[in-house]
């Protein structure tokens, strides 16, 4: 398997660092405002690619952060009126909400800044120790010049950063191109105490810390929006290598914008449309077939005839699972194969064969896409054909939908579990509230009766720390 490397521009052979493990770190949102399609692009992409790992059988260990403490967020919140970290939570609630809806498998840990303070201040001190960073009147900053390899993954030139950059009135800092890992509060700002007085962190600083904690100091994929290059992603390399004097990051990848005539969707310039309202018109598969239709380097273009058209295909594979389904319940058990059986199950193969090559060359998504309408084609074609279809090839073609579908999270509304067994779960649920609410009433003998009921339909309730859960058992 290939990935595009940011850090050497070129395609590189996937090795992790430990067997069978990939352990991977992607930025998360600066939470002060809803999410968009930008940001679910960037999303959707690194969840296919970590479900694309996890089908390959390697165990995922996925952090994302929560920047729940910032300048933009101070900001925001002066402008609205609202407390920092009432506003923070808000948005990192909503966000979590939209990424559910999208069907992105979370993270195993979603570490947040403000809960990170004493870890930053250990990593800020250990830069301090080793000379790399230093203290001004309003902060302690990074100093570049002192880190060699600045510039290696965004091939920038220090020289003209600073002939970019200058020193804002009221910074301290030594050199134009120095960040902060470390601002001292001004009034009525956020704080925390530290050694070098009350402040907050710098917004680079929180990612070398928490990916360290969480994937150790060297580990395999961080990742990112195109944007993150630089300065982010520069300057967490500089702290983490600093820090650690060892290699830190073995594959950088990063994500194409979304685009909008022409220009990146963003918060700032108000061009955005915000995954809610996006909801309110389309499903969720929807947003991420039209998402997935790009390589997830490439710009994608924003338009309503984009989504309305990845609608239509979408719908168009749904129509021929539906078909399969149909079939297969006149199938026939095949005592003999004939031409179109063979023909069918050759195209699946091939199928799977290309699904596999384009994923494997750098998680090409764009590309992986074309097979499987090269299955729909071959079993509609297949079903227009025969008159007794046979049940063997038409299994083949449903396995192969929900292979594909489980790693691009598509399709779960044919294969999730059927409706009937979604209503039982949520009467059960409902019995277990019931339940509980005649317990607080002392009305044991109802609500025994409810379990002993439950036990003889095969239902086990058992009540635990956590609150009362249910299991089925063999009766
Ligand atoms: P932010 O909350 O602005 O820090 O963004 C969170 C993530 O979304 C980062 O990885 C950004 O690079 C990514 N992102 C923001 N806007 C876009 C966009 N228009 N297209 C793709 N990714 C984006
Ligand atoms: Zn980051």
């Amino acid at each position: 398997m290939k990935v595009y490397n940011t850090l050497t521009k070129q395609k590189e052979e996937f090795v992790p660092l430990r067997d069978g493990e990939v352990r991977m770190y992607v930025c998360g949102p600066t939470v002060y405002d809803y999410t968009h399609l930008g940001h679910a692009r960037t999303y959707i992409a690194f969840d296919v690619i970590r479900r694309y790992l996890e089908h390959k059988g390697y165990t995922v260990l996925m952090v994302m952060n929560f920047t729940d403490i910032d300048d933009k967020i101070i900001r925001r919140a002066n402008e609205t009126g609202e407390d920092p970290n009432e506003l923070a939570e808000k948005f990192m609630h909503f966000f979590l909400e939209d990424m559910e809806a999208l069907k992105v498998k979370p993270a195993d840990v979603y570490p947040r800044v403000t809960e990170h303070i004493k870890d930053i201040i250990e990593f800020v001190k250990k830069l301090e120790e080793k000379g790399y960073a230093y203290e001004a009147l309003d902060g302690v900053y990074f100093e570049v010049r002192k880190f060699k390899d600045y510039g290696k993954l965004s091939k920038v030139n220090l020289e003209e950063i600073v002939a970019g950059a200058r020193v804002e009135p009221g910074e301290g800092k030594k050199n134009p191109e120095d960040f902060a890992l470390w601002k001292k509060a001004k009034p009525g700002e956020p704080k925390w105490e530290s050694p070098w007085g009350e402040g907050r962190p710098g917004w680079h600083i929180e990612c070398s810390t928490m990916s360290t904690k969480y994937l150790g100091e060297q580990f395999d994929i961080h990742g990112g929006g195109n944007d993150l290059i630089f300065p982010h992603h520069e300057n967490e390399i500089a702290q983490t290598e600093a820090c650690t004097g060892k290699e830190w990051v073995k594959y950088w990848l990063h994500t194409g914008f979304v685009m909008v005539k022409g220009e990146k969707m963003s918060k700032s310039l108000g061009n955005f449309v915000t995954i809610r309202e996006l909801l309110e018109r389309y499903s969720p598969e929807v947003i991420r077939f039209f998402v997935l239709q790009r390589h997830y380097r490439s710009p994608l273009d924003y338009t309503e005839e984009g989504i309305q058209h990845a609608k239509n295909n979408l719908e168009r594979l749904y129509n021929t699972i539906e078909n399969i389904r149909i079939a297969l319940e006149k199938a026939e058990i095949p005592f003999k194969w004939n031409k179109e059986e063979f023909e069918l199950y050759e195209a699946i193969r091939k199928a799977k064969e290309k699904f596999y090559e384009a994923m494997d060359d750098d998680f090409n998504m764009a590309e992986a896409m074309k097979p499987i309408f090269e299955v729909a084609n071959a079993v509609n074609k297949y079903l227009a054909e025969v008159e007794k279809p046979k049940e063997s090839v038409l299994r083949k073609a449903l396995e192969f939908f929900q292979m594909v579908g489980e790693i691009f999270g598509l399709f779960e509304e044919y294969f999730k579990e059927s409706k009937e067994e979604s209503k039982e779960k949520e009467l059960i649920e409902l019995l277990i509230q019931i339940r509980a609410e005649l317990r607080k009433q002392k009305n044991y003998a109802l609500a025994d009766e409810i379990r002993a009921k439950l036990r003889e339909m095969g239902i086990q309730l058992e009540d635990t720390p956590q609150g009362t859960i249910w299991k089925r058992i063999k009766v």
